[in-house]
C-alpha cells in the first residue's frame, strides 16, 4: 500500500495536476448544467469556470514556468512535511493515510473505502446526542439519527390513519378507534437509531478505521486536531455535513428545528411550520397524518421551489384535500411565547397561535471554526467549501464531500462522492461523480419521485419536447372512497425520443421512480418504454402505455420566437 501510495503522491499526483487538467475543467462544465437541472435540491457550489480559468492558468503557467510552480507547492508541503521537533517527515511518517473529520454518509463511506484500498485511516465524529450541535453529532451522521431515517420511520406511523380510514371500504370495522401514543413510536425510533450508529461503528471497526470521539479540527494541511491531540496526515477529508438554520427574526429561540422535531416529548395540537421545500411538506404531512393540526407558511406563491410546475400544484392540491392549510405569500417576522406556553407565529398578514413552530428554511455547512481559514481552504459565500470535480480543494492534501460543499445535498451524492474520492486518493483510479440523472423523492403523502428533467428546464435546454401526463384514481381509492389521486408525467426529447425527465405523485411513486431512474440514466427512448410489457393491475403500467402526448413544445424547430404547444388530446 505505501508503495502505491507513494506512485500515485508523484506521479499520480502530476498526473493529476497536468493529465486530468482538461477533463476537471470538463466536469465543472457539465456540472454546471447539472446544477441548473437540479436546483431543487441545489445551491450553487460556487465552483464555476472561474475554477476551470484558474486550472487552466495555471497549467500554462506550470508549464512556462513550471519551476516556480514546484518551489511554491514545495513551499506548502514543506511546511507540512516536518514534525513538530523539527525532523523531516517522510510521506511513510504520517500517523495516517487519510484522517476524515465528520462520520456521516460521506465520511463512513470514504474512510471505509480508502482502508478498504488499504489506506491506513482514523475518522474523527463528535459525541451522540439527538440533536446536533458545534459539540454533539454521533456516528451516523444527519441522514441516520436526525434526517432520511427517523423522518421516514415517522412518515411510516403517519401513513396508519389513512389506511384505517381505507379500510372501511373493503370491510373492515373497528370496536374503537385505533389509538396512537406518541411516547412508544421515539422511544421505538430512539432504539432504532442507537442500533444503527452501533452497526455505523461496527462498519468502522471491521473496515480497520480508527474512530475518534470528538471535534475536529483543521491545524494546517497536513494536521487535525481532536480534543488537543494532532494527527497528521498525508490526507484530510472535511465531510462534516450542514445543520439547520433560523433566520434572525425576534424571538427565534422560541422555534424548533427538523432536529428537534424528530425527538418531541409529545406530538403538539398544532403545529406551524415555515417553509415550502421538502423538509416543511414532508413534516406537514407527518404531524397531519397522526392528528396535528397543522399550518405551513410559505413566503412564495407555492411549494417546492424547483420542482416541475405540475407537481407542484398537485402536490399542493392533495396535502390541501388533507386539511394542511397553506398560507401562501407570508413570511414570518417574529416568534411570541404567551404566557400559557404556547406560541405566536407573526408574520406580515397576522399572528397564528400554535403549540410549536418548526423552521424549515434552510440547512447550512457546517464550516465554521473548523480551521479552513487557517489551512488556506477556500469557501463560498454560503459558507460551503469549493471543490473540484474530484471533491479536492484549493489545498492539494485536503478534500471534501456531501453537504459542506453544498453540491447536490441527498445521502446518496455523498455516498457517491466519497467512494469517488477514495478510489481518486487510494485506488489509483480518478473518478468524477456522476451528478447527472439523480434521482430523489418527497415523502408526503402521497409521495413524489422525479429523475431528469421539469418540463421548463426540458424546453429552455431541448427546445423540442413530447409532454405526457396522466392523472387518475388509483384503484384502491375506488372502494376506499377516499378523494385521492395519482399524478404521472414523461418528458420526451423530440429529436432524439430519449425520455429525459419522469416525475410521479401518488402511493409507491419512490419505489416505482428507483426503478424507471435505472431507464432514463441509461438513455432509453419513449419507444423503448412503449415496447416494454406493463404490469397488470398497477399504477406503474401507465408508464409504459402512455401513447398520446398531452401536448407537443416546438420551441426549438418552429423558431417563432415565441413557445409553441399543441396541445393534443390524451387518452
Ligand atoms: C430532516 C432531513 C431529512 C432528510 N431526508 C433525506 C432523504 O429522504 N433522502 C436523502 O437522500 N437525503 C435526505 N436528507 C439529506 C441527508 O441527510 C444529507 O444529504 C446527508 O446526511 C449528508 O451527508 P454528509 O456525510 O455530507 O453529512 P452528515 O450526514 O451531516 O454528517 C456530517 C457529520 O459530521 C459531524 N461533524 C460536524 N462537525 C464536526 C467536527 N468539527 N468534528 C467531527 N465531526 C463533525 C456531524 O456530527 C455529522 O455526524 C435529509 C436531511 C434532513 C435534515
Amino acid at each position: 500500500m505505501k508503495e502505491d501510495l507513494g506512485g500515485l503522491e508523484t506521479k499520480g499526483r502530476s498526473k493529476m495536476s497536468v493529465g486530468v487538467g482538461m477533463s476537471k475543467c470538463v466536469g465543472v462544465a457539465s456540472r454546471s448544467l447539472v446544477t441548473r437541472h437540479h436546483s431543487r435540491f441545489l445551491l450553487h457550489s460556487g465552483f464555476s469556470s472561474n475554477s476551470c480559468a484558474m486550472h487552466l492558468n495555471q497549467q500554462v503557467w506550470s508549464t512556462k514556468i513550471g519551476f516556480v510552480r514546484l518551489k511554491k507547492l514545495d513551499v506548502a508541503r514543506a511546511m507540512s512535511t516536518f514534525g513538530e521537533d523539527g525532523a523531516r517527515k517522510e510521506p511513510s511518517d504520517f500517523d495516517y493515510d487519510l484522517v476524515t473529520i465528520g462520520a456521516g454518509s460521506g465520511g463512513v463511506r470514504a474512510a471505509r473505502f480508502a482502508a478498504q484500498y488499504g489506506a491506513k485511516v482514523a475518522i474523527c465524529e463528535l459525541p451522540f446526542a439527538p440533536i446536533s450541535s458545534d459539540e454533539a453529532g454521533g456516528v451516523g451522521g444527519t441522514c441516520v439519527l436526525r434526517g432520511c431515517v427517523p423522518k421516514k420511520l415517522l412518515v411510516y406511523a403517519s401513513n396508519f390513519p389513512h389506511d384505517f380510514e381505507s379500510s372501511r371500504g373493503f370491510g373492515w370495522s373497528f370496536e374503537t378507534e385505533p389509538k396512537h401514543d406518541w411516547k412508544t413510536l421515539i422511544t421505538n425510533k430512539n432504539a432504532e437509531l442507537n442500533r444503527l450508529t452501533g452497526v455505523y461503528k461496527s462498519l468502522l471497526e471491521k473496515s480497520g478505521v480508527n474512530l475518534i470521539e470528538g471535534r475536529g479540527k483543521i491545524v494546517d494541511a497536513h494536521t487535525v486536531e481532536v480534543k488537543g491531540k494532532k494527527y497528521n496526515a498525508k490526507h484530510i477529508l472535511v465531510s462534516v455535513g450542514g445543520r439547520a438554520t433560523v433566520p434572525d427574526i425576534p424571538g427565534k429561540e422560541h422555534v424548533i428545528t427538523s432536529d428537534e422535531a424528530l425527538n418531541l416529548p409529545e406530538r403538539p395540537n398544532k403545529i406551524c411550520i415555515v417553509g415550502g421545500g421538502y423538509i416543511a411538506l414532508e413534516f406537514a404531512g407527518i404531524f397531519n397524518g397522526l392528528g396535528s393540526e397543522v399550518h405551513v407558511f410559505i413566503r412564495q406563491p407555492k411549494v417546492l421551489r424547483g420542482f416541475d410546475e405540475e407537481i407542484r400544484d398537485f402536490i399542493a392540491q392533495q396535502l390541501q384535500a388533507q386539511g394542511i392549510v397553506f398560507h401562501f405569500g407570508e413570511s414570518p417576522i417574529a416568534v411570541e411565547k404567551n404566557s400559557s406556553g404556547t406560541f405566536n407565529l407573526v408574520t406580515g398578514a397576522g399572528k397564528e397561535e400554535a403549540d410549536l413552530v418548526m423552521f424549515a428554511t434552510g440547512r447550512a455547512p457546517n464550516t465554521s471554526n473548523l480551521g479552513l481559514e487557517e489551512a488556506g481552504v477556500k469557501v463560498n459565500k454560503k459558507g460551503a467549501i469549493e471543490v473540484d470535480a474530484f471533491s479536492r480543494t484549493n489545498v492539494d492534501s485536503i478534500w471534501a464531500i456531501g453537504d459542506v460543499t453544498n453540491r447536490v445535498n441527498l445521502t446518496p451524492v455523498a455516498l457517491m462522492e466519497g467512494m469517488a474520492m477514495a478510489k481518486t486518493a487510494f485506488g489509483n483510479e480518478p473518478t468524477e461523480p456522476d451528478y447527472s440523472y439523480i434521482a430523489s423523492a418527497v415523502f408526503t403523502q402521497p409521495p413524489i419521485g422525479t429523475v431528469g428533467y421539469t418540463e421548463d428546464e426540458a424546453i429552455e435546454k431541448f427546445g423540442d419536447i413530447d409532454v405526457y401526463t396522466s392523472t387518475f384514481r388509483p384503484m384502491k381509492a375506488t372502494l376506499s372512497g377516499l378523494p385521492e389521486k395519482t399524478f404521472m408525467k414523461i418528458i420526451v426529447e423530440a429529436t432524439g425520443d430519449k425520455v429525459i425527465g419522469m416525475h410521479m405523485c401518488g402511493d409507491e411513486t419512490p419505489e416505482i421512480l428507483q426503478g424507471f431512474a435505472v431507464a432514463i440514466k441509461a438513455g432509453l427512448t419513449k419507444k423503448q418504454f412503449d415496447t416494454t410489457v406493463g404490469i397488470h393491475p398497477t399504477a406503474a403500467e401507465e408508464l409504459v402505455t402512455m401513447r398520446t402526448p398531452t401536448r407537443k413544445i416546438r420551441k426549438k424547430s418552429e423558431q417563432t420566437g415565441a413557445r409553441k404547444e399543441e396541445a393534443v388530446s390524451s387518452v
